[in-house]
């Protein structure tokens, strides 16, 4: 599966943009399926990222900020992939967002890795995150040349060509980045700023040519599945800046921030067409262990996302109705405090609703993009009522992801309970209970980040409650037993996470 951060489908030929900056991908599409309406859930690279990789939406999987952590006995499609055999490499595996999902190994650059592949008849999923689109916008003087770049020199255009980062709200920004954050735009900086973005991407089209090929010619194509994808879009100053949440400081979620590119070829060919049907980076792994035939019975939860053969094989005319999306408003960077704070969309076909938290509430944006498909006139406020399908859409979306997100941490925790017991009536003893403890706090921790988590929302906080009672329990009687030079001992019959039957045994 390749990744290219921030590529956006509707600059690449490929999906009908009128420069041809994707001519490889073109080729290559034609003995692939292609999905002309994918989505990313968020606005940024983690959350998009670990939707992919878990097959939930971001409420549930809760990567949220550089202070999440997805817990090692959470549910994760990438684990239930290695069971089945499979190595599984990562672009990033350590680090908040992608510790703990299953990844094994670290890939290093494509080109490099493809060449291990070649003498190496194993099995292994393996995940390339390529950055080449990415701000400072730095094509080759060639490619600059092909799409338009001038020689117009601006302090904004020297910003995208430097920056990593260019703020759109440097005044209240306390980090210290080496940023543009004083740049303002010019309009007529645009042409230019889009011809470099165009430049990037033939750039990254003609990498992923020459890698496509190479796997072509050694025959490693005939035995890989191959995903192409991208995390979330860019925005080219569709709305005033340029950038996405994690380098502009401004969570939005319109379709040049949210829609994808999705590109699946299988090794015999026979996954090919266009479909113009809804779907999300949560369907990838779903449609992945369809094509493998894994079963994903053990999920728990089950994954959100659905296969999307029926679209391609039985040419259904869709799988879902709604697509939906997250952000903070400044993605990676959130300080902590502002991590609760979310911009969230629901979109249909034919409307898009976007939720912008204000100080007392949300400010709520309604498109007709039937109408108005650049989403540039806000008719929500005169409209309302066209919107209420989305919003009970939304409503329904927000109560099964807490409902997943109980079952995943719940189902966590309860595994967490039992090691605690084990650990601490077995050899491992104290350090591996509290070990355990600790893991339960972090989840905890992550958890209170979310703005509209299960804690509030009966059973699942009483559940909760008695994990953390017991588990602090356990540890007590087994820190004082151990205080007072004795093991603690279970009678046989006992279950043991009934803390009750422990008694503390001396032994001579
Ligand atoms: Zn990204």
């Amino acid at each position: 599966m390749i990744t290219v951060d921030n590529m956006r489908p509707d600059h690449m030929s490929l999906y009908g943009y009128e420069k041809d900056t994707t001519p490889h991908l073109e080729r290559f599409a034609r003995e692939a399926a292609v999905f002309d309406s994918a989505f990313s859930t968020s606005a940024w690279t983690a959350p998009g990222m670990v939707s992919i990789f878990t097959g939930y939406y971001p409420p549930v999987h809760a990567q949220s900020g550089r202070f999440s952590f997805y817990d090692s006995e959470m549910t994760s499609a990438l684990r239930v992939l290695s069971k089945e055999g499979y190595e599984i490499f990562g672009q990033s595996i350590r680090g908040p967002s992608h510790e703990n999902l299953g990844f094994e190994h670290a890939l290093g650059e494509l080109e490099d890795f493809i060449e291990t592949r070649l003498s190496n008849a194993g099995r292994y999923f393996a995940w390339a995150h390529l950055r080449d689109v990415h701000l400072p916008y730095t094509p080759s003087a060639a490619n600059a040349k092909r799409f338009g770049v001038t020689s117009r020199a601006s302090e904004s255009i020297e910003a995208v060509r430097k920056h990593k980062v260019i703020l759109r709200h440097p005044d209240e920004v306390q980090l210290d980045f080496e940023h543009a954050g004083k740049v303002a735009f010019d309009k007529e900086d645009v042409p230019e700023i889009r011809a470099l973005y165009d430049g990037e991407m033939a750039g990254v089209d003609a990498r992923l040519g020459r890698i496509l090929d190479r796997m072509r010619e050694t025959g490693l194509l005939d035995r890989t599945i191959v995903i192409i994808s991208a995390d979330h879009g860019e925005e080219l100053f569709e709305h005033g800046w340029v950038g996405h949440a994690s380098t502009g400081f401004d969570g939005k979620l319109y379709d040049e921030l949210i829609r994808v590119p999705l590109i699946i070829r299988v090794p015999d060919r026979s996954l090919t067409g266009r479909s113009s049907a809804l779907v999300q980076g949560v369907d990838i792994m779903p449609t992945l262990f369809d094509i493998l035939d894994i079963p994903d019975a053990n999920m728990e939860p089950a994954m959100q996302g659905r296969s999307l053969l029926p679209l391609i094989i039985d040419s259904e005319s869709k799988i879902r109705d709604f697509v939906f999306a997250q952000t903070t408003l400044k993605g990676w960077n959130t300080p902590k405090e502002e991590i609760g704070i979310r911009v969230a969309t629901a979109r249909s076909a034919a409307h898009k609703l976007i939720w912008f938290p204000t100080k007392n509430g949300a400010r709520i944006e309604g498109f007709d993009l039937r109408q108005d498909p650049g989403e540039k006139k806000n008719v929500y406020p005169q409209r309302a009522s066209e919107f209420r399908y989305l919003e009970r859409a939304f409503e329904t979306w927000t109560k099964d992801n807490r409902r997943a997100a109980a079952e995943l941490v719940l189902g966590a925790s309860s595994r967490r309970l039992a090691n605690i017991a084990h650990a601490v009536l077995g050899t491992k003893g104290l350090v591996d209970a509290v070990n355990e403890w600790s893991a339960i706090q972090k989840m905890r921790e992550t958890w209170e980040l979310e703005p509209d988590n299960f804690y509030g929302h009966e059973p699942y906080a009483s559940r909760w409650r008695d994990v953390q009672r017991l588990a602090a329990k356990m540890i007590a009687k087994a820190m004082e037993c151990s205080a007072n030079k004795g093991t603690l001992s279970a009678a046989r019959s006992s279950q043991p996470r009934d803390v009750d039957a422990w008694t503390c045994v001396h032994r001579p």
